[in-house]
């Protein structure tokens, strides 16, 4: 075959592997919008126009990236975003979520449900392409799982198959909403949570839960994880709007 001419490049593509972005929006416009967008930066682009069929070609064989629409017909963008998330080997797959509504409320919940970044309709592809790669370099860049279901930094491991912790090579027996709370802090880092995120996330959404229960298992986390948990430097307070894990303080 021949290579297309005046592309130089093209040229640069062929040593290095192509990232695998699936674009997941109903609306082929802006679906053809993305993809071309995409491939001229040098990515192979899949699509799928509906919720099911992504679901299921994520579960055939998972993309690097989903760019994902979160109005969808058949099944929300949310949903997908929720159910790869439950899946231990999909579960770190980075989710650009695409939302036409810019309520902060949106962007909220897609964040909340696993979402890494968003972009709002109407981007701009530059815009849209730049997100794209930062999320993958930040996804390439992690390297703090020495396999997909071990978590492993400084004093802290984690498996994330078994349930179990240990901390400085000693093994601790964490209750089930101290392991997702611990889980769901060591995977979105330095970021600022509120108790009611929090709740949402490792609680669900269904369950009523005290926005103080969080305090309570951060007790405990710290209690099992900090070295002097008076004085946390792993899981922090951020005063009148919740809590970050700072990784850096297990090293
Ligand atoms: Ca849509």
């Amino acid at each position: 075959m021949n290579q297309p001419i005046g592309q130089p490049q093209q040229q640069d593509l062929r040593t290095t592997p192509r990232h695998q972005i699936l674009v997941v929006e109903d609306e082929s416009e802006i679906r053809e919008l993305i993809r071309y967008n995409l491939e001229r930066e040098g990515f192979a682009v899949e699509q799928e126009g509906d919720g099911a069929s992504a679901l299921a070609r994520i579960r055939r064989r998972a993309p690097d990236l989903i760019v994902l629409d979160l109005m969808l017909p058949g099944m929300p963008g949310l949903e997908i975003c929720r159910q790869v998330r439950a899946d231990p080997e999909r579960a770190h797959l980075p989710i650009l979520v695409v939302t036409a509504r810019g309520a902060e409320v949106d962007r909220v919940i897609g964040l909340e449900m696993g979402a890494d970044d968003y972009v709002v309709k109407p981007f701009s592809p530059r815009e849209l392409v730049a997100r794209v790669r930062a999320l993958l370099r930040r996804a390439g860049q992690t390297g703090e799982s020495t396999s997909d279901g071990i978590y492993e930094r400084g004093r802290l491991r984690i498996d994330y198959d078994t349930y179990q912790v240990w901390v400085a090579g000693e093994r601790k027996t964490l209750a089930l909403r101290e392991f997702e709370l611990l889980r769901f802090l060591v995977q979105h880092p330095m970021r600022v949570y509120t108790r009611e995120q929090l709740l949402d996330m490792v609680w669900g959404r269904d369950t009523y839960v005290e926005p103080r229960t969080v305090d309570v298992h951060v007790r405990r986390l710290r209690q099992h994880l900090e070295r002097d948990d008076a004085n946390p430097t792993l899981i922090l307070t951020v005063r009148s709007v919740g809590y970050r894990l700072d990784p850096n303080a297990l090293d």
